[in-house]
């Protein structure tokens, strides 16, 4: 967790050396909250989550009769281990053949990067992995995926014609017939304001079930950390479309804005399957909850 360490730089210098002088040995009062309140609130942690943050932290003190802002830091860490560590559950593909993927996002959150690193790892577990194309609005999406199935071995169905529900239909079939283990299947990059494109994806949604019922069998967001609060209007606003089962929150280096996981924790408690902490194909790793807080905060 070195690597994740130094992906996280950003956030930690933001969040973490902030908190490092305000937990330097004083005694806890509530200008010392009033400061961490500042601090979680203009490190993307957001209104709600800071709010439930502070309550939890002051409960601790309380209770565990803490009385100098060390012991504070350790009580801050275990509030965030409390919000984030239910969210620590990794995808588990196994019991579907094909277990179908689906992943939504607003377009550059990162979803094509995704399916590529997503591709890479589930063949190197040795699984057989197709994905479909389903970008259709983008004619230089689906090319991007045709170019790295081809260099990858990784089967791609895609259509010129414009038709995301045909491709999906199309893809799921051929993965029953080639008995191929993994289907990602991307779809079109969305703005959360277009409510009548949130319709469509519901429908190509719909039209996989109809394919294989059950599927897909998990709904992957991919969500940009650098977008910061309006990657929680994201959560909200796919998830009341689609029924999000799963979050990659990508791009997390390069950012000061990490601290956005715990405001969107808090608006929909949905498991955070993967982070993305850079472009290459290794660049995705699952999430951590204790290994996360430590590059945040240490
Ligand atoms: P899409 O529109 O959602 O399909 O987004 P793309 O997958 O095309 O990604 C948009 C840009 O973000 C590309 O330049 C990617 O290389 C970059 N990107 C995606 N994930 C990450 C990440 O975890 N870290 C960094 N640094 N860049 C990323």
């Amino acid at each position: 967790s070195e690597r994740l360490k130094q992906s996280l730089s950003k956030t930690r210098k933001q969040l973490g050396n902030q908190l490092a002088s305000l937990f330097g040995g004083g005694k806890i009062d509530a200008e010392v909250y009033e400061e961490l309140e500042t601090i979680l609130i203009t490190s993307d942690v957001g209104v709600n989550a800071t709010k439930n943050l502070l309550a939890d932290i002051k409960n601790r003190v309380k209770v565990q009769s803490l009385d100098d802002t060390v012991q504070l830091k350790a009580a801050l860490k275990e509030a965030m281990s409390d919000l984030l560590t239910p969210l620590q559950k990794p995808l588990d593909t196994s019991g579907q053949k094909p277990f179908v993927i689906m992943l939504a996002g607003v377009n550059g959150a990162g979803k094509t990067t995704s399916i590529g690193k997503l591709a890479h790892a589930f063949q190197a577990e040795g699984k057989s992995v197709l994905i479909a194309a389903g970008d259709t609005f983008r004619a230089a999406a689906r090319e991007q995926l045709q170019i790295w199935g081809e260099r990858n071995n990784v089967h791609v169905v895609s259509q010129t014609s414009g038709d995301a529900a045909a491709v999906m239909f199309d893809a799921i079939n051929s993965a029953k017939a080639k008995n191929i283990d993994i289907v990602l299947a991307d779809t079109a990059g969305r703005l959360p304001t277009q409510m009548h494109l949130m319709d469509e994806i519901a429908k190509v949604k719909r039209v996989m079930d109809k394919a294989l019922p059950g599927a897909p069998h998990e709904v992957l967001l991919v969500l940009d950390a650098n977008t910061g609060q309006n990657a929680v209007t994201q959560v909200k606003t796919f998830d009341d479309a689609l029924g999000v089962t799963g979050l990659v929150l990508s791009k997390l280096d390069g950012t000061a804005k990490g601290g956005v996981i715990a405001a969107i924790a808090e608006a929909r408690p949905i498991p955070i399957r993967y982070i993305g902490i850079g472009e290459g194909i290794d660049d995705l790793r699952p999430f951590i909850a204790a290994d996360f807080i430590d590059a945040m905060i240490d």
